[in-house]
Parts: C-alpha cells; sequence; structure tokens
C-alpha cells in the first residue's frame, strides 16, 4: 500500500498544523538537505513546452529514496479559473523501487517555493531587513509572505500587481493573517524603501517587472516567477549590477534570469553559502539576487518532510497503487480471477462493459 495524501487531507494537516510551523520545521529538512548537496543526483528538469505553458518531471534521489514532482505552469490558466501551477508528487523507496508515497504538491509547492526562497534571504539579504515588496500578489503570494515573517523577521509589505482583484484577495487574506500591507500604485511605488524584492509575476514572456532604476544598494531580490526559457522578470542590468544566486547550474542557465547572461557569468550555487564554502552577503551595501526556479531536491525536502509528518495520523491514507501478487511471477494470477470478470456489452456508441 502507497501512503496517500490527497488535496482534502493537505488542507486539514496544514490548517491544523499551521502555515508558519510548517515552514520553519520543512526550513531545517531542507537545509539538512542543501548541507547534503553531493549525495543527490542531479539533472535540469525534463520539460515539455507548449505556446500556453509547460509540464515538467523534477526527479531526484539521494540513494534511499527517490522522489519526483509533475508540476504545470500555464500562465493564461487563471483567466480560465485554473491555477497557473498544480502538482504531485511520489516518493518511492530505493532498494525496491515501491512508491511510499504519493501527494498533491500544488498547496506543498507553494510551501516549499515559500520555504526555499525564506532560507535563501536569511543567507543573503540584510539582517535588519523588516519591509518586503511583493510584486505579484496571486497564489504564492501569502505563502511566501509568511514565509519571510517567520524566517527573515519582515514584518511590513509593499504590494502590487497588475490585477487589482489579486491585491484585494492578498490584502482579504493577509488582515486575517494580521500581515502589515501598503497597496501600492506601481511596481516602482512598491519597490520604494524595501530592503526584499519578491517578484512572483506569471507571464510566459522576457518581461521587466523591475528595471535597474528600482534596484538600490543593499537591497536582496528574491526573483522566483522567471522559471522558463523566454521567461524572466528582471532587467539585465540589475543583473549586471549584483551578486547572483542560484538553485542548481545546470538547470538555471536554461530556466533562470540568467539566461540573459553570458554562459559563463557568475553564479553561486545556494547550497555552496549554507555549507560555508562560498560568501552569501559580504558588504550592507551588495545587491543580491536569488535567481529561483526550483529544484528538484526542495519537492525532495517537500515529500520527505509532509510524510514524516502524517505516516500514522489521520492525515493520509493509502491506496492500492501497486499491483503486488503473492507470488511475484504469477501476476497473471491478478487478472484470472473469475469474480472480477465483467461481461463485454456492445451497443450503438461501441463497447462497454457491465460487472457479472
Ligand atoms: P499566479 O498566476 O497565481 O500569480 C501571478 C500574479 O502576477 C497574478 O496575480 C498576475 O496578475 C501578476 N502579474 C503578472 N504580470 C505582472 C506584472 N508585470 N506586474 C505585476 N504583477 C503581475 O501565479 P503563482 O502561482 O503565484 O506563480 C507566480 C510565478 O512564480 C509563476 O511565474 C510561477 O511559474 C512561478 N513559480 C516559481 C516557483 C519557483 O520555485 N521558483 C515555484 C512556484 C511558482
Amino acid at each position: 500500500m502507497v501512503r496517500f495524501v490527497d488535496v482534502a487531507h493537505m488542507r486539514e494537516w496544514v490548517a491544523s498544523t499551521g502555515v508558519p510551523s510548517i515552514i520553519r520545521g520543512m526550513s531545517q529538512y531542507m537545509e539538512d538537505d542543501f548541507r547534503r548537496w553531493d549525495e543527490f543526483d542531479k539533472s535540469p528538469r525534463v520539460a515539455s513546452h507548449s505556446n500556453v505553458g509547460v509540464i515538467e518531471l523534477m526527479p531526484t534521489s539521494d540513494g534511499v529514496q527517490y522522489g519526483f514532482k509533475y508540476v504545470n505552469g500555464h500562465p493564461g490558466n487563471p483567466a480560465a479559473g485554473l491555477q497557473t501551477v498544480t502538482a504531485f508528487g511520489v516518493l518511492a523507496d530505493v532498494a525496491s523501487g515501491y512508491p511510499i508515497m504519493w501527494s498533491e504538491m500544488t498547496i506543498l509547492t507553494a510551501l516549499r517555493t515559500a520555504t526555499t526562497s525564506a532560507m535563501a534571504a536569511r543567507l543573503l539579504a540584510r539582517s535588519d531587513s523588516t519591509t518586503m515588496a511583493l510584486i505579484g500578489t496571486g497564489t504564492q503570494a501569502e505563502f511566501q509572505s509568511l514565509a519571510f515573517r517567520e524566517l527573515v523577521g519582515i514584518s511590513s509589505l509593499r504590494i502590487w500587481d497588475t490585477d487589482p482583484a489579486a491585491m484585494e484577495k492578498f490584502e482579504r487574506n493577509a488582515a486575517a493573517l494580521g500581515l502589515e500591507v501598503y497597496r501600492a500604485s506601481s511596481a516602482h511605488d512598491a519597490v520604494t524603501g524595501a530592503d526584499i524584492i519578491t517578484t512572483c509575476t506569471a507571464d510566459k514572456q522576457l518581461a521587466t517587472v523591475l528595471t535597474e532604476d528600482m534596484i538600490v544598494d543593499g537591497v536582496h531580490v528574491n526573483a522566483i516567477g522567471g522559471d522558463c526559457p523566454g521567461k524572466t522578470e528582471l532587467d539585465a542590468q540589475i543583473l549586471h549590477r549584483a551578486d547572483i544566486f542560484i538553485e542548481f547550474d545546470e538547470q538555471t542557465r536554461i530556466e533562470g534570469e540568467i539566461q540573459q547572461l553570458d554562459a559563463d557569468h557568475p553564479a553561486t550555487e545556494l547550497w555552496q553559502v549554507l555549507c560555508g564554502d562560498a560568501p552569501g552577503r559580504v558588504r550592507a551595501d551588495q545587491i543580491t539576487v536569488f535567481d529561483s526556479v526550483g529544484f528538484a531536491i526542495e519537492d525532495f525536502t517537500a515529500l520527505r518532510y509532509v510524510d514524516d509528518a502524517v505516516k500514522g495520523t489521520r492525515f493520509c491514507t493509502e491506496v492500492d497503487l501497486i499491483a503486488d501478487p503473492a507470488d511475484p511471477k504469477d501476476l497473471f494470477s491478478l487478472v484470472s480471477d473469475s469474480t472480477l470478470a465483467v461481461e463485454p456489452v456492445h451497443s450503438a456508441g461501441g463497447a462497454s462493459a457491465v460487472i457479472r
């Protein structure tokens, strides 16, 4: 049997545990996994692009467990009442190859992305940071805000979205969460006085959400919305002024903001900063950019964290996903049981079946 966390159970688990507590716990797991970076199989995700979006598979393994996430990115989806990003994932046992856990990952991706962003900011933003500009107040926004309050100490938010309804939605949710919010009149207005700028917009193009004149010395930019070839958020001039930090070089060169730069432009993988192998922020006036695209190890961490949290609790069920006959060589026994047989029924529209 495979443990199964469907949307209803994920919602119950998150509501009962609380987003801040999950972010704190998950950040410990994530730091542990980033510190053992060398133990993981790593490859850029497998992406299938269309003219409206992308569907991706994100696999990795630490030799004991294997995980993958299925995720899409379709910026036009909200106009049709659908999510831009949806996902599910699987954790498997490397020794047997059997899946052990299957989970919804749309909510979980928002939690893991927020955790990764805040973990990076803790290493890269000025330690006296209190104000964050949030450009794009869609799905990821509340999760980002809570993670930055919990892990970085952000107490004040300055928001901007091209869609007024998205800002209204955010303000409603933020009020219930006790977040202090200033609703800006433009991206320029939003970034004024901010210590950290998070860009989480969705647009399938080389967009310029931030221009160079919006960036002042000492700011940290958490750029999460540019995550596909031809889909970026920052003016390249910002990247030339900043020290750039990334997740996994091979993938980010294709998908991140740095796709706009020469292939040999310096960028530091975040795990190196965490392990003390490379410097993070070294000066108060330094401009840092976390060019985040989302990497498989973060999803592996999230699945591992949820599995440890929900196993043996009311927050998961089990599904019979693996055909596993008593005699491993007799798979046929599972389909030759006459009590399971159905009679084909032929109708004008084609064949259907009834259970005998
Ligand atoms: P969403 O569609 O729910 O929200 C995006 C918001 O951006 C919308 O409200 C839209 O109106 C706004 N927007 C678009 N263009 C804008 C602009 N120029 N200025 C201001 N606002 C603008 O999407 P989401 O699920 O919140 O995801 C946001 C982005 O983050 C997407 O591009 C997604 O692919 C990316 N993402 C990255 C990671 C990662 O790990 N780096 C993880 C999840 C999502």
